[in-house]
């Protein structure tokens, strides 16, 4: 065999277990069917604004650990992700907290927010929420579900709210605090000059072939590693054999506006189903940047078909449990290891996918 490791993938996961692999004397080939590395994390420098090419990436975690793992490869910024929502004519803070219950009420304080949640809360009359739309409207009432929830979720996941998962919605925070920052980690940040770098340090002194999709280099090549770490869509893996998994694709159109601030605010969403898309990014605002430009990206969900990128696994229950025949099947393959959002098709952040990319090395390295 001519190499230990076959790594499909260059994103994140396939990077963090390269790296780990290599520096304990593993010889590894990364494939990736892109032309360039980082997968969905890919950041791009254009007139020295780094452009996340494939949607805002906020690195944010609770675990130190991991924190401290990928500030080995970065330095961080203090940035926080404090997004805005548009509904028609109105502006929103989010998440959910005090300074949008005070915009959509006009009350100041927390007992009078709370009051009118939970009098809104007390007309619906839920007891198990089972699905995103009765959790939302179980967690913050009416109000805030029809103006900042309903809409954007319908177009995000092109189902209703009652047929999605309660999880989904549960990512989010709600606060009665004055406090815009979305997320509750501890640790929160944009890698200065971008993703990319990061990436390109893992796999130094990695051998990577982009451009290279796996099903064709098998053809050739199946005997090349004694190994595969599989971070491609598991269910093409196994040739759709049990049937196809749900993903949501997304479009993204980026524009290079001639103004210096087009937003103001990295993040602005778009709540309201009518308007196509769910946020414009602008990036510039990630870096803190002065340039005399700026670049803005529309984000527009879409239907995912074959040959798309599935840029998020739809993880109710249907699809959960067709995923779990998928990875029992996986399991009587025992030189492949499925990692990352689409392998593991799970709803993964970076903090997550490091996590769970070093848990793989453990256990690979029997550590
Ligand atoms: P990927 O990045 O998808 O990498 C998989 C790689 O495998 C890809 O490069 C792909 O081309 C390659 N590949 C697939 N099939 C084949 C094949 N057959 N042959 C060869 N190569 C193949 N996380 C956060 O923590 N914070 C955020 O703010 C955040 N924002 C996000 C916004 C958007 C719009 C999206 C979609 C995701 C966001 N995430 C965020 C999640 C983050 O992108 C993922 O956790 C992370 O990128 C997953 O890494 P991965 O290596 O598992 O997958
Ligand atoms: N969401 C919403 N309104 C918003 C932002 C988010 O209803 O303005 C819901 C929506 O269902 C979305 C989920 O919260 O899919 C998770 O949002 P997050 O920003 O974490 O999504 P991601 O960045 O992963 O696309």
């Amino acid at each position: 065999m001519k190499y230990d490791y076959l790594i499909v993938g260059a994103g994140l996961f396939g990077a963090v277990f390269a790296y780990e692999a290599h520096r304990r004397g593993k010889k590894c080939l990364v494939i990736d069917k892109r032309s360039h590395l980082g997968g969905n994390i890919y950041t791009e420098s254009i007139d020295g604004i780094n452009v996340h090419k494939y949607g805002a990436h906020i690195f944010h975690t609770s675990n130190k650990k991991v924190w401290d793992y990928i500030n080995q490869f970065a330095e961080f910024n203090n940035f926080v992700n404090s997004p805005l929502a548009v509904y028609k004519n109105e502006l929103y803070n989010l998440p959910f907290n005090m300074n949008t219950f005070s915009k959509m009420w006009g009350i100041k304080t927390p007992a009078e927010a709370k009051k009118i949640i939970e009098q809104q809360i007390s007309e619906l009359n839920i007891v198990n929420p089972s699905n995103l739309e009765e959790q939302a409207l179980s967690l913050v009432g009416r109000d805030v579900y029809e103006k900042l929830i309903k809409g954007y979720t319908e177009k995000q996941w092109g189902r209703p709210c009652t047929e999605l998962p309660a999880f989904i919605i549960k990512r989010l925070p709600l606060r009665f605090t004055y406090d815009n920052n979305y997320f509750n980690d501890c640790y929160q940040g944009i890698p200065i000059g971008g993703y990319t770098p990061i990436i390109k340090k893992m796999l130094a002194g990695v051998e990577v072939r982009l451009n290279t999709d796996y099903f064709d280099f098998a053809k050739d090549n199946n005997e090349c590693a004694n190994k595969i770490i599989f971070t491609g869509m598991i269910d093409e893996f196994f040739n759709y054999k049990l049937g196809h998994l749900a993903y949501r694709s997304l479009k993204f159109e980026h524009q290079q506006l001639e103004c210096d601030n087009y937003q103001g605010n990295a993040v602005i969403n778009y709540t309201e189903r009518e308007i196509p898309y769910t946020r414009i990014i602008e990036h510039k605002h990630f870096e803190f940047g002065q340039q005399p430009t700026t670049v803005i990206t529309k984000e527009f969900p879409s239907e995912w078909n074959p040959g798309d990128e599935p840029y998020y696994p739809v993880n109710d229950e249907e699809n959960n449990r067709l995923y779990a025949a998928y990875a029992e099947m996986g399991r009587t393959v025992s030189n492949v290891i499925f990692g990352g959002r689409l392998g593991s098709y799970k709803y993964y952040d970076m903090d997550k996918v490091i996590e769970a990319a070093l848990s793989t090395v453990a256990s690979e390295f029997c550590e």
